[in-house]
């Protein structure tokens, strides 16, 4: 049995739902009250790929940052992937993702010099008062290099197993 380990990076401005995302999606939960401490932070979902090889996702949440902050290279160090998350009811939330997109673009690089794959997630799209629309989003994330979009409720637990298998995915037919 082949294990790929894999280092990724949840991004995104505060509030928008990081903590929420990796406790779902690595627990299954959705806890309303659910806070990791602050500074930096992961947490480990163990996936059967294939009948020879298990995937070890590495899930690193910046938490306490309330907008973007120009990450430090040692937090992108080794990152192979990212999910860089906004709220659709948050027009700011979606304005930080091309400061987040740059900085990785910047700092996380792939041993030969290409960037990382990153998705971009549209959370909370269970809220009816939305801020951004479909068409918006699906241009920006073509205009910046994501590899796709998707829309997610961590609430409803709509779309996250899908939005990360769909990250490891590309990481691991590159
Ligand atoms: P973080 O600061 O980005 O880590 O965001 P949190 O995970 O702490 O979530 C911020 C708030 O949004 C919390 O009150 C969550 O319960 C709420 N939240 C997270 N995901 C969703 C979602 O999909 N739908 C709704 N309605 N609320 C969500």
């Amino acid at each position: 049995m082949t294990e790929h380990l894999l280092k990724i990076l949840i991004v995104g401005d505060g509030n928008v739902g990081k903590s929420s995302f990796v406790h779902r999606y690595v627990s299954g939960q959705f806890n309303k009250t659910y806070k990791m401490t602050v500074g930096v932070d992961f947490s480990v979902k163990l996936l059967r790929w294939s009948d020879k090889e298990k995937v070890r996702l590495q899930l690193w949440d910046i938490a306490g940052q309330e907008r973007f902050i120009s990450m430090t290279r040692i937090y992108y160090k080794g990152a192979l992937g990212c999910v860089v998350m906004f709220d659709v009811t948050s027009s700011s939330s979606f304005s930080s993702c091309r400061h987040w997109k740059q900085d990785l673009d910047n700092k996380a690089m792939l041993p030969n010099g290409d960037s990382i794959p990153c998705i971009l997630v549209a959370n909370k799209c269970d809220l009816a008062h939305r801020a951004v629309s479909a068409d918006t989003i699906d241009k920006f994330s073509k205009a910046h290099g994501f590899i796709t979009w998707m829309e997610t409720s961590v609430k409803d637990n709509k779309n996250v197993e899908e939005a990360m298998r769909m990250l490891a995915q590309e990481i691991l037919s590159v």
